[in-house]
């Protein structure tokens, strides 16, 4: 089947593109996109083309599987110059969304009519590149320099109604697509047409713009690069012409394609769908989830329950008496709040998913529930007895889901019936927010049941991945060794705000040290106290030492460094520098890039560690945890994509 047809309605012709699953623009797409310009070029009969996509999307992008490959031609820019050169006027009719190449082929069109749940965008930045087929160079032509900037910059798609105001569509429609795009044609076909974009003029932004935006960017992209070359770009499109500034774009595309940044973003890209369809899981059919419960309303069942709300599950919140429940409630109702105050949501959104969820204290509640998220306590004894309730309430075949973190999951689900609906899914702190979604399956757990917890991951917009029984599973294990390598520096001599700049330079937003100031130094305090009652050999660290002199963390006015009341701003500290000094036995003397180093070459002797032990299905899936749970910078591709050999 062709994956380009050509239909007719009067004198408009109506191209639709079948490439499913996302009309990537692959080879054959853009050689039968090129043939058909020609064709219709040829056709007297023909006055306007609408241009139009079967299946889910309109052209959602590169195809991914020629990533990384040399380009075959036609090559995206001389298409999309040749749609625009085009003898009869071009109308892009977008559903879905116009992704990259696509929204650049859009471009190439006279009109842009998109259907009002439609979005556009141009993500290449996330991949480590720059738009290459003129995405830079028309953009500022048809919207302006400045909202060119925002879309290019920050990679993110804008939705139909946002960009019809921004100028990067002509005209939301509803209903029918294809015969609001063909009524609008012909409507416009009475008209003098607009310039193509190439031909139009562009603003010259006020004095001081590109500095500005040059500033905020380098602030937010902490290292990345495509970002601010991608502005550079887009100066070049005001300050040059336009041929000039294709060429510069695309020079800009090459050299980045093949940049170790862009290799990474890749390797993220692939890793990430790898994660979420694991192949071994491929004959299991997740059990439906209409309705959930969650055990526990602090910290982690409150954020669980909004992540639940958000994907429009409703929701049982059990808790352990009544002023518990209107606590957890008031939790879940503290971050509605908080999303409309920041305007992220309409008080009528916020106020649709709050009506859903009830609390309870009686387990009754949860007899229909087809999934139940315990997060109680971190105590094995307030666990069990928590599953014996649900074991005697819940339906045999509802899923049961502990969101413990360091407890050995067989333990919690010991004398459970049906033990085969038990599983881990380790969301992470704000759950509603954190993209991370740790599944940790024990040997009884069914492929069904594995297979929901994927499928409720994918349903909560999470990136899930599956982790094996280890203590702290794939995540908080690394983090756990990453704290200890960072201590050890100390220990030889390097300064811990040396060690945090270092760590912040390679990308993260925090060093290791000032997260666990903001986080709490007393949590890991508590649990490692808990192992040494338990009669386990736990090694005293330098956390320990601060924590028994009063020192948890920016709440208790200083941890690792001091904080003025009211700043946020890590001080070194005198105090620690005396507490721990009987514990400096060195005066080594790190560069910046060394500490680095040897940090995540750490991280990744403990990812390959989890690897060998299967703990890990694979190192790719280590990347994706360190990424979306605990600040890897995306564009180096995670511990062990950064230290592979090459
Ligand atoms: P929390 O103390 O904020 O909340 C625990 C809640 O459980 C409290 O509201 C308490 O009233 C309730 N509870 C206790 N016993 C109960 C019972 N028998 N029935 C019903 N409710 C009961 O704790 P948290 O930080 O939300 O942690 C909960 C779980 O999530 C723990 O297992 C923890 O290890 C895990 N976890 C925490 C984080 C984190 O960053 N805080 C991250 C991932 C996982």
């Amino acid at each position: 089947m062709s994956v380009v047809t050509i239909a007719r309605e009067g004198e408009i012709a109506v191209v639709a593109v079948n490439n499913p699953p996302v009309n990537a623009l692959g080879q054959m797409l853009r050689q039968g996109l090129w043939d058909t310009v020609g064709a219709l070029d040829a056709d007297p009969s023909v006055r306007a083309v609408v241009l139009i996509c079967e299946g889910r999307t309109f052209i959602a992008g590169a195809d991914v599987t020629e990533f990384g490959k040399p380009p075959v031609p036609p090559h995206l820019p001389d298409l999309v110059d040749h749609i625009e050169g085009a003898a009869k006027p071009w109308f892009a009719a977008i559903h879905g969304s116009a992704l990259g190449g696509g929204f650049e082929i859009a471009m190439g069109c006279r009109f842009r009519i998109a259907l009002d749940s439609a979005s556009v965008g141009l993500p290449e930045v996330g991949l480590g590149i720059v738009p290459g087929a003129s995405g830079t160079v028309r953009t500022p032509r048809l919207a302006g320099v400045e909202a060119a900037v925002d879309l290019v910059t920050s990679g993110k798609p804008v939705k139909a109604a946002k960009a019809a105001a921004l100028g990067l569509v002509d005209a939301v429609v509803m209903g029918d697509l294809r015969s609001e795009a063909v009524a609008f044609a012909r409507a416009a076909l009475g008209r003098p047409l607009p310039l193509p974009l190439s031909r139009r003029p562009v603003e010259t932004p006020g004095p001081g713009f590109w500095e500005r935006q040059e500033k905020a960017i380098s602030k937010r992209a902490r290292g990345e690069a495509a970002p601010l070359r991608a502005l550079a770009c887009l100066r070049k499109a005001v300050e040059a012409d336009f041929s000039d500034a294709m060429a510069f774009e695309r020079a800009t595309f090459l050299e980045l394609r093949s940049s170790e940044q862009a290799a990474a973003l890749r390797h993220v890209f692939f890793a990430e769908r790898a994660a979420g369809r694991p192949s071994h899981l491929a004959a299991a059919e997740p059990l439906p989830i209409r309705l959930a419960g969650v055990v526990g309303g602090g910290t982690m069942g409150a954020g669980i329950a909004v992540a639940l709300l958000d994907a429009g599950l409703p929701v049982v919140l059990v808790e352990r008496d009544g002023e518990a429940v209107e606590r957890g409630l008031a939790n879940i109702r503290n971050v509605y709040d908080g999303a409309v105050k920041r305007g992220r949501m309409t008080p009528d959104t916020a106020a649709e998913r709050l009506s859903v969820v009830t609390g309870k204290t009686d387990y009754a509640a949860l007899a229909d529930a087809d999934l139940v998220i315990e997060a109680v306590f971190e105590e094995i004894g307030v666990k069990r007895a928590v599953f014996a309730e649900l074991g005697r309430i819940c339906r045999p075949e509802a899923v049961l889901a502990t969101n413990t973190s360091y407890l050995d999951p067989r333990l919690i689900a010991e004398g459970l019936p049906n033990p085969e609906r038990f599983i881990g899914l380790h969301f992470f702190s704000p759950a509603n927010v954190m993209k991370l979604l740790e599944i940790v399956p024990v040997p009884e757990t069914a492929p069904a049941v594995v297979a929901t917890g994927f499928a409720l991951g994918r349903m909560l917009g999470k990136i899930p991945v599956q982790a094996g029984i280890c203590e702290g599973f794939i995540g908080n294990r690394i983090l756990k060794r990453y704290r200890a390598s960072a201590e050890a520096l100390v220990r030889q001599g390097v300064a811990i705000d040396a060690i945090d700049g270092a760590m912040r330079a390679y990308g993260f937003a925090m060093g290791p040290f000032e997260a666990q100031d903001l986080g709490g130094l007393d949590i890991a305090f508590l649990q490692r106290e808990g192992a040494r009652a338990a009669g386990q050999d736990v090694p005293e660290t330098l956390g320990d030492i601060l924590v028994r002199a009063g020192r948890k963390g920016q709440k208790t006015g200083g941890g690792w460094y001091d904080y003025a009341l009211g700043d946020r701003t890590p001080q070194p500290s005198t105090a620690v520098a005396e507490l721990l000094s009987s514990q400096i036995s060195g005066e080594a003397d790190m560069s910046v890039v060394e500490i680095a180093e040897s940090l995540v070459g750490e991280m990744a002797e403990e990812g390959a560690a989890i690897l060998s032990e299967g703990v890990a299905r694979q190192a790719s899936d280590i990347d994706v945890v360190e990424i979306h749970g605990y600040g890897f910078p995306r564009w180096r591709g995670g511990p062990m994509f950064a230290t592979r050999s090459k």
